[in-house]
């Protein structure tokens, strides 16, 4: 009996071992392959109580779903075989501005446009009031503005019209200039440096400026691109904007004096028409280019001019001879640029259209 115990206890341990090797063998088709040897080789308590079989043997988490399986290999098929669609959006049109601009009492201030190359697209525009010639100068629309020397300061409106009769605006800051004043002589000629003197030249000059300022201009452009200066070594002897004070009056000098001995050529800034050619007592001998849209050169006391009222210059042609003609302390060149009815600093002029000195 003892023997069969015996016996019967080897079949059935040799039954579990047999099936455990048959059992396990298929679990490490799923498991990887490394852990096999650890599979394949359980004690007899592990094989008798599966709960302590280590979990990474026991889980079924090394096992792929079927659906995460599709999931993965499907959805990228359909992706790539699907073409995108991208609208097509319209072509941005840029708009038309202007930028705010601030300028000096007696300067030229350039007032561009952006959004445009082309003059067509602005109908018109006017700063403080006062219509301005559109042009475009290096590819930019743009207006000059004059600013004049007693101009007041602030801000002042900038007012585009433009083709699609929209409007646009900015604005103008206008800037405070310091004049500083000198003392001047009138010569006997004029009356002499006393009160009957000073005002025979005061009101001399607000005859004379009176008739400068009703000029015949040319509706069109005259003047192409690139300033030159007027004399062909230019060196200033008197700038623009101070005040020349003779005891009881003070008359400001508008334009820019240029060294010229007598007999220096004088050369036109620009193209343009000769408006005027004509001797006044304070000026003396004068040439006045007319470059069209309302905007003027004025060559004086000249010794000499060689141009008639009317002919077309262009830019470099020789227009007369400096002198001293005139109310002037001595021989030079005295230029005077004027815009939109004031006359501005012409240094300041030919550092935006020619060159600067
Ligand atoms: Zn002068």
């Amino acid at each position: 009996m003892k023997q069969f115990g015996i016996f019967l206890f080897v079949i059935i341990v040799s039954g579990v071992f047999v099936g455990g090797l048959i059992f396990f063998p298929t679990k490490t088709a799923v498991v990887a392959p490394a852990n096999v040897n650890e599979i394949i080789s359980p004690t007899i308590e592990e094989v008798l109580n599966p709960t302590s079989i280590p979990e990474a043997i026991t889980s079924t988490s090394y096992e792929v779903p079927s659906s995460t399986f599709l999931a993965a290999t499907t959805s990228p098929t359909v992706k790539s075989t699907t073409t995108p669609v991208v609208p097509v959006k319209p072509p941005v049109k840029i708009p038309i501005t202007i930028s705010s601009f601030s300028g000096i009492q007696g300067e030229p201030v350039q007032i561009v446009f952006s959004g445009t190359k082309s003059t067509e697209d602005v109908s018109s525009v006017s700063v403080n009031g006062i219509n301005l010639p559109v042009f475009a100068y290096k590819d930019a629309v743009q207006v000059v503005y004059g600013i004049d020397i007693n101009h007041k300061v602030g801000s002042f409106s900038v007012i585009a019209k433009l083709k699609d009769e929209t409007m646009v605006s900015s604005t103008l800051t206008v800037l405070e200039r310091k004049k500083p004043t000198e003392s001047f002589t009138i010569p006997d000629s004029l009356g002499g440096t006393n009160p009957v003197g000073e005002q025979n030249v005061v009101t001399l000059l607000n005859k004379e400026n009176a008739l400068l300022a009703n000029l015949a201009t040319n509706p069109k452009k005259l003047w192409t691109e690139t300033f030159r200066y007027p004399t062909e070594i230019p060196v200033i002897t008197d700038p623009y904007g101070y005040n020349r004070d003779t005891g009881t009056q003070t008359v400001t000098h508008k334009g820019t004096d240029f060294r010229a001995p007598i007999g220096t050529p004088v050369y036109a800034v620009n193209r343009g028409v000769a408006r005027l050619v004509k001797t006044f007592t304070i000026y003396g001998n004068t040439v006045i280019i007319d470059h069209g849209q309302g905007f003027f050169t004025f060559y004086m006391h000249l010794s000499k001019t060689s141009v008639a009222e009317g002919t077309i210059v262009v830019a470099g042609q020789k227009i007369g001879e400096s002198g001293g003609t005139g109310y002037a302390e001595g021989p030079h060149l005295h230029l005077t640029v004027r815009l939109n009815g004031t006359s501005i600093d012409p240094l300041k002029f030919f550092m935006l259209y020619g060159r600067p000195l």
